[in-house]
């Protein structure tokens, strides 16, 4: 692992779901910015000594010379980072897990993505809300025809941690959230709003073909945006329409995703996990549960608990991991990848985001949008 060190977020979630399925042993590390506090760090999570390295670049050249090197490399550090430290261990010839958004720059998503593809590289990319069981469920109903055509999508990832200027005041994580060169051009758009676009084209399959933006930044003195909404023109006539907000008191985690199509709409809300409300034209609203026996294949295969017992983030993002591995071990056999190892996020899907991110923000920056005032306010 790269970054995740001592207070870091999202480091402690890989460590804690690559564990849950056995597949992954963490056993080397440069697990912070500052070299001495990361080797402390891995030293104390137990690694080797040998293998508590001081930085990325220590880790490559000390791992490439064993014979029982690490077979992939999860980079946990802010988005700016992203790009050299995938670049670096590629071009090593290391599999990567790379965060979300794949890189702070389009420019550098695009190199990042080429790089997988020519290598042959596994790059794989950590959108957790497509580990969820009933997310997969909810895809494999969209491509069944159960909802007819999709008309339209409703996403929206709503959270309330920055409704002031925490970035202000020694919050580590908001301190480069809110700092363009390292977290990207597009703010709340940028941190979750790529969430919300890659789940929204997971669950239907369509494929964007436009979209127009509004930004806003609320608290301030803050330099990226901390609100946006989306309107999105997908190919064959769906819309959507996508809110992503920092600032949205009440909302811990609010993800939620609604999709209505000619015959049907299906509504998933990721702080109840475990549950699919599928209501199909004149039929009665109905609660699909995860672990029920006339589930998909797709949504059985990332299914650990019995029903009634619930299952939530860590299991989605242990979804991802054992999905990563699956993938790996297909390709070094030369097999199509199990069930698991099927439509697991890629370089390509981070390279859409951070499309997505540069197109909302030049279309919010673009003089010509349209704003029109009706004749009586
Ligand atoms: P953080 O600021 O809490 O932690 C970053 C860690 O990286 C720190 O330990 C820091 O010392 C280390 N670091 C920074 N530069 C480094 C370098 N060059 N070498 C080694 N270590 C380095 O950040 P966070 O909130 O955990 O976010 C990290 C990444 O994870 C971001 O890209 C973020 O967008 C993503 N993230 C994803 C999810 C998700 O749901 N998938 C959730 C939160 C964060």
């Amino acid at each position: 692992m790269v970054g995740g060190g001592q207070g870091a977020y999202i480091g402690n979630i890989h460590r804690l779901a690559s564990r849950l399925d056995g597949q992954w042993q963490l056993v080397a590390g440069a697990f912070d910015v500052d070299p001495q506090r990361g080797r402390d760090f891995a030293i104390a999570q137990g690694l080797d000594a040998a293998r508590s390295y001081g930085s990325y670049q220590d880790l490559i050249a000390g791992e490439a010379g064993r014979d029982d090197r690490v077979d992939a490399v999860a980079i946990c550090t802010p988005n700016f980072t992203h790009y050299p430290i995938a670049k670096a261990l590629i071009e090593a010839g290391f599999d990567v897990i790379c965060e979300k958004p794949l890189t702070a720059t389009l420019e550098d998503a695009v190199a990042l993505e080429k790089l997988a593809r020519e290598s042959g590289r596994f790059v794989g990319v950590t959108y957790t809300y497509s580990g969820y069981p009933m997310v997969h469920e909810a895809r494999v109903r969209v491509a069944r025809g159960e909802l007819g055509a999709v008309r339209t999508v409703q996403v929206e990832y709503p959270l309330e941690w920055m409704s002031t200027a925490i970035e202000q005041s020694g919050n580590a994580q908001a301190a480069w959230r809110t700092d363009p060169k390292k977290n990207g051009r597009g703010g709340s758009i940028g941190d979750i709003g790529t969430h919300a676009y890659h789940l929204a084209g997971f669950v239907t399959g369509l494929k964007l073909e436009s979209l127009t933006a509004d930004l806003a930044t609320f608290v301030g003195g803050r330099a990226l945006d901390d609100n946006a909404h989306v309107m999105m023109r997908y190919q064959g006539g769906a819309r959507g329409l996508l809110w992503s907000s920092q600032v949205a008191i009440g909302n811990s985690n609010g993800v939620r995703l609604r999709v209505f199509g000619e015959k049907g709409s299906l509504q998933w809300f990721q702080e109840q996990p475990n549950e699919l409300v599928f209501t199909p034209l004149d039929g009665r609203v109905q609660t699909i549960k995860r672990g029920a026996d006339d589930l998909s294949e797709d949504a059985k295969a990332r299914t650990r608990t019995p029903p009634g017992h619930p299952e939530g983030y860590l299991e989605a993002f242990a979804n991802l991991y054992a999905g990563f591995a699956e993938a790996i071990r297909a390709r070094q056999e030369g097999r199509e990848p199990g069930p698991l190892g099927q439509n697991v996020p890629l370089a390509y899907d981070g390279l859409k985001g951070v499309a997505f991110v540069e197109a909302v923000v030049d279309s919010h920056e673009a003089s010509d949008q349209p704003w029109i005032t009706p004749v009586a306010v």
